[in-house]
């Protein structure tokens, strides 16, 4: 099973990455989780990779590109990609190396939440200036409103999660998803799923669509 999940920040694409991975038993290749690992490894790739990120940079297509190239092929039971492809760019390269090797995306799962919702999700989080712990107003409250279960700090919003941030976030990610939408939807891979439910009904809902799809024999 190869699989690719589109999705904007707070929909739950990382959470349900891992589940979906551990169910169909095949990698989680996360964009995110790779960049890190290759930036602390030191590596020549690492030290660009590190070049880029500390100066606020996006790491750049064919740098990225190779990095997932690298990580595909130590997958050969299959895989979810997570936060990779990101641009038309790379989903273009990625569909040429995985046709070159005979291993094409069986499904793209494009993951989308009403904006109310979403918006929701950044602006009740929380978090301790002191411990990191998060909270969230609606799903995870503190034991008493404003204050850190572990250590009684007074909670703050993130930068990130103030509603102008968000809003900005939300419009950027929208701008740059319709390009692959578009590109999987010719490809006649893609399937839009509803993310608002738990995290426990969206597995269900992408194992069930897998499986309606006939991708997902081993499920
Ligand atoms: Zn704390």
């Amino acid at each position: 099973m190869r699989l690719a999940l589109l999705g904007p920040p707070g929909a739950g694409k990382g959470t349900q990455a891992v589940r979906l991975a551990h169910r169909l038993r095949v990698t989680h290749l996360s964009s995110g989780d790779i960049l890190r690992s290759e930036k602390s490894a030191g590596t020549a790739l690492g030290m660009q990779i590190r070049d880029f990120i500390d100066h606020g940079k996006l790491v750049p297509d064919a740098l990225m590109i190779r990095l997932m190239e690298n990580r595909i092929a130590q997958a050969p039971g299959g895989f979810v990609l997570d936060g990779f492809p990101r641009t038309l760019v790379q989903a273009q390269e990625l569909a040429r190396f995985l046709d070159s090797i005979r291993r094409p995306l069986d499904v793209v799962v494009n993951f989308v939440l009403d904006e109310a919702i979403l918006s929701r999700r950044f602006e009740g989080r929380r978090v301790c200036p002191v411990c990191g712990s998060v909270y969230h107003l609606d799903t995870m409250p503190p034991e008493v409103p404003g204050l850190c279960d572990q250590d009684g700090q007074a909670l703050v919003i993130r930068p990130d999660d103030q509603p102008e941030v968000v809003k900005e976030r939300i419009n950027t990610y929208r701008r740059s998803v319709e390009p692959l939408v578009a590109f999987y939807e010719q490809k006649g891979i893609l399937v839009t799923l509803n993310a608002a439910g738990t995290p426990n009904e969206v597995t269900a809902a992408v194992l069930k669509l897998l499986q309606d799809r006939g991708a997902g024999k081993n499920v």
